[in-house]
């Protein structure tokens, strides 16, 4: 854990989440400042960086997985979602904790800017 971290703080639930799935490896919460009406983040519990460091490791489909969980729960299998992973400078990854974005509940445009 990573005490300047608000994903391993929030893991840790040590600042409050609205957390709507867990297992042992992931956490998924809902995003503080959401872009549609369904926006949660899927984390892993372990603070890693971001996508470049899941290379060869199974993390990344049990993170995957737990997306497909969240938007199923969510009621968003049939109509459709998006999961974003923004990796890096280029992409504009602010939070240096492993997130992918769960969203949906809207039209999406593509491309994303
Ligand atoms: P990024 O730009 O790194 O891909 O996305 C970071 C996301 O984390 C943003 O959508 C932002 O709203 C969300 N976020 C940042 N800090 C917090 C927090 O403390 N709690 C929650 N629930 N979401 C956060
Ligand atoms: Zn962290």
């Amino acid at each position: 854990m990573i005490e300047d971290c608000a994903f391993c703080r929030i893991v840790a639930k040590q600042i409050p989440s609205d957390i709507v799935y867990e297992d042992p490896d992931v956490v998924a919460f809902a995003d503080a400042n959401p872009v549609a009406p369904f926006h949660v983040l899927v984390v892993p519990k372990a603070h890693i960086p971001n996508l470049a460091s899941v290379a060869n490791d199974p993390l990344g489909g049990k993170l995957l997985a737990a997306c497909a969980i969240v938007a199923r729960d969510g009621g968003y299998t049939e109509r459709g979602y998006r999961v974003v992973a923004n990796t890096g400078r280029d992409a504009g990854q602010t939070v240096i904790h492993l997130h992918l974005h769960v969203i949906a509940g809207r039209q999406l445009a593509w491309p994303p800017g």
